[in-house]
């Protein structure tokens, strides 16, 4: 069995582990270093450090401390690992914590957070799902079971200085466009909440000042929320300091592509099982900007899905010009609307979409002046037949349950 570099706690704060940190910076110290070729497990918070808690009760969404994510473990030091060089990541296997066999879904106020659908579910929702070995299910969403895709939804090298700066520019530039946005443009950086690792005294100051929040996906990798980057995968990250400083966090049982919840996927504890190897120079030699992956060997085996098509008109009527985002979102509007006919409630349409291995696709952007986006819903993971026919649908939910709500104070 491969050794355990990293340990955490659950029941211990994140801010008490010093092979915990939750911002970007070439300063913070490796955590552990290991050897190029060699394996190990890492065990990682949830992505809020235990914020959110097994109950029915959304006020943990509402009020999350969301300057505290990502709690990250790491960083991993690799030997004669340089700058320029690419680091290769094999996901050898990826676990959940016997104690701790359950995970979140959520959707933070528009206050706090927001999210994809904001506008219309601007109030705190959460569901729980429990694991029951690959499978999960929830008490909060009835008649729906899947296998998870479980995979982490940050995984990264640490940034050099330049690349720090170069963060720090252009998403102030952005936030500064707007500053009084709710939610924000860009998160920036934000030293009371930081937690760097086993950086102390001035330097550690300094740092947390400069650090650069976990929440975007930027060159490095880092928060891309990509489900297929599954258990099985191999990645090729770009390294920036001596030693790589591989970390990783924020894993998920399941996610619908997009995280369109945004808080977040099914988020759970967990440990993740790792081997790297170097490919020197390899940056140069392979053209790379951004990590490129290959997939996993195995995955959840859905066929059959019912797709929705959107386009970029939106909920108004109003015509934009080639516009994905936009177009995604009319397609995750028309799935819910769809659901809502079995029974569901719009807010448990909304998890299945953000939790269930929903595929998203973007379908064209040529044709003006409509984006398409799709959005893949796989019809296994229903108890009953959710596809159209003659007779119409069936009330498949009674709406006995439903997904609890934290009204904005
Ligand atoms: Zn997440």
């Amino acid at each position: 069995m491969a050794e355990t570099i990293i340990k955490i706690d659950l029941k211990q704060s994140p801010y008490e582990n010093e092979k915990i940190h939750n911002r970007w910076h070439p300063d913070i110290p490796m955590a552990v270093t290991v050897k190029p070729g060699s394996d190990f497990i890492i065990e990682c918070y949830d992505w809020t450090g235990g914020q959110i808690k097994n109950d029915d009760d959304a006020s943990d969404v509402r009020d999350v401390d969301l300057s505290q994510v990502h709690f990250l473990s790491g960083p991993v030091g690799v030997e004669g690992a340089e700058p320029g060089d690419l680091l290769e990541v094999d996901i050898l296997d990826i676990g959940t914590f016997a104690e701790s066999l359950w995970g979140f879904n959520g959707f933070f106020s528009k206050k706090n957070g927001g999210g994809f659908l904001t506008e219309h579910f601007p109030e705190a929702q959460k569901s729980i799902w429990d694991f029951n070995g690959m499978f999960t299910k929830s008490r909060h969403v009835p008649k729906v079971e899947f296998a998870g895709l479980i995979h982490p939804g940050l995984i990264g090298c640490l940034p050099s200085k330049e690349l720090l700066d170069e963060w720090n520019k252009r998403e102030k530039a952005l936030y500064d466009t707007a500053p009084e946005s709710v939610p924000p443009l860009a998160t920036i950086p934000y030293a009371e909440t930081a937690h760097m690792g086993q950086l102390k005294g001035e330097e550690r100051a300094k740092a947390a000042a400069e650090g650069a929040r976990t929440v975007p996906p930027r060159e490095h990798g880092g928060n891309c929320d990509i489900k297929d980057l599954s258990r099985g995968s191999k990645i090729y990250f770009p390294v920036y300091v001596k030693g790589a400083g591989l970390s990783m966090g924020d894993l998920h049982f399941s996610q619908g592509d997009g995280e369109i919840t945004f808080c977040g996927a099914i988020e759970m504890a967990g440990w993740i099982h790792l081997r790297v190897n170097l490919i020197k120079d390899g940056v140069k030699k392979y053209g790379i900007k951004n990590p490129i992956f290959k997939p996993s060997p195995i995955a959840p085996k859905y066929d059959d899905y019912l797709i929705f098509e959107g386009i970029s008109v939106d909920e108004k009527g109003k015509q934009h010009y080639l516009d994905v985002h936009i177009a995604y979102r009319q397609a995750c509007l028309n799935a819910i609307e769809y659901l809502t006919k079995f029974g569901y409630s719009k807010a448990q349409a909304y998890a299945i979409l953000g939790t269930a291995p929903v595929q998203g696709h973007i379908s064209g952007v040529v044709d003006i002046p409509n984006a398409c986006a799709t959005l893949w819903l796989p019809t296994d993971i229903f108890e009953f037949d959710v596809k159209p026919n003659a007779n119409g649908p069936t009330k498949a939910i009674d709406g006995s349950v439903q997904v609890p709500l934290a009204p904005d104070l």
